[in-house]
């Protein structure tokens, strides 16, 4: 089996995001920088997530960048997965080292699919205004982020400028303070299913929260997704038929229901090939 998951806000939870104080009992620091905690994953779903890891291939699917999720001290120390995808897609970490032949793969489409990045720079530009915007990145040479004052966003605006840059070939999603813009090639589904390709007739679980997630946990066999983000927000806006449970917990305890479930699907899965129903 194969489990592909998302990081921030699914796995581990920034201060802005875990849901209940930072003194909670239960919680085992994740990404420390300059002696500060940075983000947290609950202590439960990570025991989990390493008893699990030795049996199954799990494999951090997150739109950080490869320098930004080398910062998550918990994955080079306690766990150290064989493969990763970093930068929504764009990259796949294989021990560590980008996987060359992925990466021109990925520029191979991006090239042929969507509009070009100072293109799609300007489309933003035109919309976002300056004192919206605390920060702006490209990133890995292949997307946007923006840091923004989410209150001020208009939201019909960005609306009509997601639906301008879809047509362009590009994906807009806002998590929290963050807006990303991403090549629609540049997606964690196409990347997870090169790692899959590689492993056949391994089933696929995912989880994951925001929007970027999605195509992911639709391509998966089996997936999940906590009730909080983006997902779930549009969920109770618009509900739409979906293949797959939100958690009953939001914040960072959503996680160990998530590795419940994993270790639930993956009981099932051996229990069937063992010949146990
Ligand atoms: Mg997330």
């Amino acid at each position: 089996m194969i489990y592909a998951s998302d990081l921030d806000r699914t796995l581990i939870y920034s201060l802005g995001a875990i849901g209940v104080p930072e003194s909670t009992p239960g919680l085992v620091p994740a990404e420390v920088i300059d002696g500060r905690t940075r983000s947290y994953i609950s202590l439960r779903c990570l025991e989990m997530l390493q008893e699990l890891a030795d049996r199954i291939l799990f494999v951090p699917v997150t739109t950080r960048t490869i320098a930004e999720y080398k910062r998550i001290g918990l994955f080079q120390t306690r766990l150290r997965p064989d493969y990763a995808v970093t930068s929504n897609g764009g990259n796949v970490l294989v021990h560590g080292a980008v996987d060359l032949q992925w990466r021109q793969e990925i520029l191979r489409r991006v090239g042929a699919d969507s509009a070009g990045a100072d293109e799609a720079h300007r489309l933003l530009r035109e919309v976002l205004r300056e004192e919206w915007i605390i920060d702006e990145r490209y990133c890995d040479e292949l997307f946007y982020t923006y840091i923004v004052q989410r209150s001020l966003l208009p939201k019909e605006e960005i609306a009509a400028m997601s639906e301008h840059l879809r047509a362009r070939g590009w994906k807009v999603s806002v998590q929290g303070r963050k807006l990303y813009a991403v090549p629609e090639p540049v997606n964690k589904r196409d990347a997870a299913l090169y790692i899959t390709s590689h492993f056949p007739g391994r089933p696929l679980i995912a989880s994951g929260d925001s929007l970027l997630d999605q195509c992911l946990l639709e391509s998966a066999d089996f997936a999940i997704a906590p009730c909080h983000g983006e997902i779930f927000a549009e969920q109770q806006e618009r509900p739409v038929k979906l293949g797959y449970p939100f958690t009953g917990q939001s914040g960072v305890f959503a996680g160990d229901e998530i590795l419940r479930y994993v270790q639930q699907k993956y009981d099932h899965l051996t229990g069937l090939e063992a010949g146990v129903s």
